[in-house]
């Protein structure tokens, strides 16, 4: 579904991702850590062309987004994103930050993209507050919505960066347990997470990235009792 082949990143001349190949198959769950300025970002915003690839090659679901004539914006449809710091639109409701992509990006009717969006409100515990406003709901409710925007796309593919790093203690939970229910269907997720847990119960394979590379693939459990690589074994001793 995702394939990464050498990619190399730079910010003038900052060389911020260094020979990333990566492969992702069809309805997996990858969790990606490691120390904060490791392009952990930058490889997830490469993925939906929020950044250009400065060399190599990606790959969705067939597509070689790195080239110049490539639809980004049929591969935007593909790949949704939930960021943060949550990025709703403030001055639109929650059913309106629901349906105004899919109106205007893939030319749903407002009647379908109003029933789908109600149905996702409910599956995150939140279709009463459809007439509600962000600045109304919580850390934790806002960004349980920016996860049932996302699914109101319909994407294959939904990258996560940070979920919950910007969210009080009390409300990560409800939004891991959103992530997790999601997790059982066969979409494609890429989770940057230092969720231990969360990796733990949903990842297929976990990347731990330092300095730019990947530097150890493997399993939760390989992590947990097996890590090899000094770097990752001092990091996750900090995050555990
Ligand atoms: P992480 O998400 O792992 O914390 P990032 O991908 O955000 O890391 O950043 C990797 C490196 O790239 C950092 O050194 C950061 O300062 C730099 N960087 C990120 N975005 C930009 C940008 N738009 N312009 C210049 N440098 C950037
Ligand atoms: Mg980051």
């Amino acid at each position: 579904m995702i394939s990464l082949e050498h990619v190399n990143k730079f910010f003038g001349e900052h060389h911020v991702l260094k020979d990333v190949s990566l492969n992702v198959n069809e309805g997996e769950k990858i969790v990606i850590i490691g120390p904060s300025g490791s392009g952990k970002s930058t490889l997830i915003r490469c993925i939906n062309r929020l950044e250009k690839v400065s060399d190599g090659h990606i790959f969705v679901d067939g597509i070689d987004i790195t080239e110049p004539k490539a639809p980004v914006q049929e591969v935007r449809q593909k790949v949704a994103m939930v960021f943060q710091n949550f990025n709703l639109y403030a001055h639109k409701t929650i059913i309106q930050n629901l349906t105004l992509a899919p109106i205007k990006v893939k030319g749903v009717s407002k009647e379908e993209a109003t029933k789908t969006g109600m149905e996702y409100l409910e599956r995150v515990g939140l279709a009463d507050k459809a007439h509600a406003y962000p600045s109304q709901l919580s850390g934790g409710q806002q960004q349980r919505v920016a996860i049932a925007r996302a699914l109101n796309m319909h994407p294959e593919i939904i990258l996560f960066d940070e979920p919950t790093s910007a969210l009080d203690p009390e409300m990560i939970q409800e939004v891991l347990d959103v992530m997790i229910d999601l997790s059982k269907q066969n979409i494609t997720m890429i989770c940057v997470t230092h969720e231990m847990g969360f990796a733990r119960q949903v990842a297929d394979q976990v990347i731990f990235m330092d300095d730019g590379q990947i530097i150890e693939t493997g399993t939760p459990e390989h992590f947990f009792t097996n890590t090899q690589n000094e770097r990752a074994k001092e990091f996750l001793s900090k995050i555990i």
